[in-house]
């Protein structure tokens, strides 16, 4: 009996909770017993499934309390709740329906009233009933009245409570979106705000972008300066009104590549394609230098040009654009320094090789006379005259390579034969360091062998000067990957990485306490590697300060 009920459904909570508030029920289930004579009143909640109490006035100890359940079965509310037929006995074992029926037997009642409450929709709810273990006079109009009319009265204030319930509801639901209005307002009112200060900045932003990039281009056009842009899908060429001012082309109408190409000289036109062609298949930037021919006035002028190819999120060329520079300035500044160098050279050139002779007569003469000090000096002036020519035949050539004059005579020769050949004659003049050729396999190379001599004869000079005296300086030749490699390999000061890059380039010369003293003009590697790249080879260094350094070329078998 005293089964205590588990609430599952929220509902039935619900229902239960809203007969809580109805504030008339206490009083009414007081009224109820005393005018019956019965100690048991409650409202219970009749579900298909659940019989449960509401509310309660329990003066027989019938050990119900709110929220308490009985099975359905066990209960005639179950029968009220399918007909919707009230049930009133007075007296259970005189009633012929009731006395043999199960309900009284288990929970020993004589007398029961239970009367349906209907919610104003029509649904049940459930029933305001009473039960005594002594007989009652229930089946009366007062009694059947009175049970109407509370029951109409709770079925009145349920929906009541329920219309306060979802009022309260929506009460809180207007306060909460009155809240939320206010909240939204307020930040909609910061957000614009900092949205008008971001629109001040960025109005300020566009107006010193749009001032600083008219500042470039005036510093472009007064820097004899252009712009250009190719796109890599349509091909399509933007210039600047100075690039097309310098080509000679019509600033109304688009260019092609084609009409640009043509206006450069021809022997730097496949420089240009590779350059373009290197550009679209592989992104990789440019800096060209070209000589052009004006369309129009038919000049001639030397340009600088550099790009950059722009790629999108995906790595796909958007644009290939850069400046364009007139050099020719620059350039024939260069040309005429060249010739200048060139033209001294050759005029050097010219008295030493007289006074070569001149020193050679001398010399065989004082041999005949056996006047030693003579021939010993005459020798000494001889070696510097040659040191002397060897310097200007590097400027000579120094100034050829610029201007273009180097032709190279290629023949068929044995490396072997030719490293044998230069380390012989770089012997008659040293021998301050043992110059060892790791033995190597004889092959041929096609080269210009002269100048490929000089080469050799420069990084053996180089490895001299560079390393103390009675270090050793090895030199190797082998065929690798289908190139013959030459290495000159020595025991000196070694070079600083920071240089490495930079010794190959035109007048480069390292630049401390130990190679102050070392006298040359940087040129030697600027020759060689000019020579090697005319070979469509490839040189480098690899070296550690302090421990030595090891020159490399490498050069293909076949020309
Ligand atoms: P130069 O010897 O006349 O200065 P090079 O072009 O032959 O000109 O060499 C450029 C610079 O490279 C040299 O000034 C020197 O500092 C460095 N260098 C060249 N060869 C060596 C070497 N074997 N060891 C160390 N430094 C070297």
């Amino acid at each position: 009996m005293n089964k205590k009920l588990e609430i599952t459904d929220a509902d039935i909570q619900a229902d239960i909770e809203a007969v809580g508030k109805i504030p008339v029920v206490e009083s009414l289930l007081e009224v109820i017993c005393r005018t019956t004579g019965m100690g048991f009143a409650a409202i219970a909640r009749v579900t298909d499934e659940k019989w449960i109490t509401c509310s309660v006035r329990d003066e027989i100890q019938f050990g119900l309390t709110p929220g308490s359940e009985l099975k359905l079965e066990t209960t005639i509310c179950h029968e009220i709740r399918q007909n919707g037929e009230r049930v009133i006995i007075d007296h259970v074992d005189e009633d012929p329906d009731y006395c043999n029926h199960h309900t009284p037997a288990m929970y020993g009642f004589q007398s029961y009233i239970s009367m349906p409450i209907m919610r104003k929709n029509g649904a049940f709810f459930g029933t305001l009933c009473a039960i005594d273990p002594k007989p009652a006079k229930l089946n009366n109009p007062e009694t059947i009245g009175m049970f109407n009319l509370f029951a109409d009265l709770i079925s009145f204030h349920l929906a009541a409570v329920e219309q306060l319930n979802s009022t309260n509801i929506s009460l809180l639901e207007e306060r909460k979106n009155t809240k939320l209005k206010e909240l939204f307002n307020k930040e909609l009112a910061t957000a614009n705000k900092q949205l008008a200060e971001a629109k001040k900045n960025l109005q300020s932003m566009v107006g010193k972008l749009t001032e600083s990039e008219d500042k470039l281009l005036q510093a472009i056009e007064t820097g004899r300066m252009g712009t250009w842009s190719i796109n890599p899908n349509t091909y399509e060429v933007t210039m600047s009104p100075f690039v097309k001012d310098m080509f000679g082309f019509p600033l109304d109408r688009e260019i092609s590549i084609e009409e640009i190409v043509d206006a450069v000289d021809p022997d730097y036109r496949q420089m240009l394609t590779d350059v373009l062609g290197n550009a679209f298949a592989k992104h990789l930037p440019s800096d060209t230098e070209y000589p052009i021919t004006n369309v129009i006035t038919q000049e001639r002028k030397w340009v600088k040009a550099t790009g950059k190819v722009f790629l999108d999120a995906d790595g796909n060329a958007t644009e290939y654009s850069g400046m364009f520079m007139d050099i020719t300035e620059r350039k024939m500044d260069d040309i005429r320094k060249n010739d200048f160098i060139g033209m001294v050279s050759h005029e050097l050139k010219t008295p030493l090789t007289s006074l070569s002779a001149y020193i050679q007569m001398l010399f065989a003469k004082a041999q005949k006379t056996e006047d030693d000090f003579t021939a010993g000096a005459l020798e000494k002036a001889n070696s510097q005259i040659k040191k002397m020519s060897a310097m200007i035949n590097g400027f000579l050539n120094v100034s050829r390579l610029e201007s273009g004059k180097i032709q190279l005579i290629k023949q068929e020769f044995y490396l072997d034969q030719l490293l044998r050949d230069v380390i012989e004659e770089t012997q008659l003049t040293i021998s301050s360091h043992l110059i060892t050729l790791i033995p190597c396999d004889s092959f041929t190379i096609v080269a210009d062998r002269d100048k490929i001599a000089n080469v050799i004869s420069n990084l053996l000079s180089n490895a001299i000067k560079y390393s103390p005296k009675g270090k050793s300086i090895e030199i190797r030749c082998n065929v690798i990957d289908g190139n013959a490699q030459v290495s000159v390999m020595d025991e000196g000061m070694g070079i600083k990485q920071q240089d490495v890059d930079k010794l190959f380039s035109r007048f480069y010369r390292v630049n401390n306490k130990h190679t102050q003293h070392i006298s040359g003009f940087g040129i030697g590697l600027y020759l060689c590697a000019e020579i090697i790249e005319r070979h469509s080879g490839k040189i480098w260094v690899e070296s550690k300060s302090g421990v030595g350094s090891t020159f490399y070329f490498a050069l293909p078998l076949k020309a």
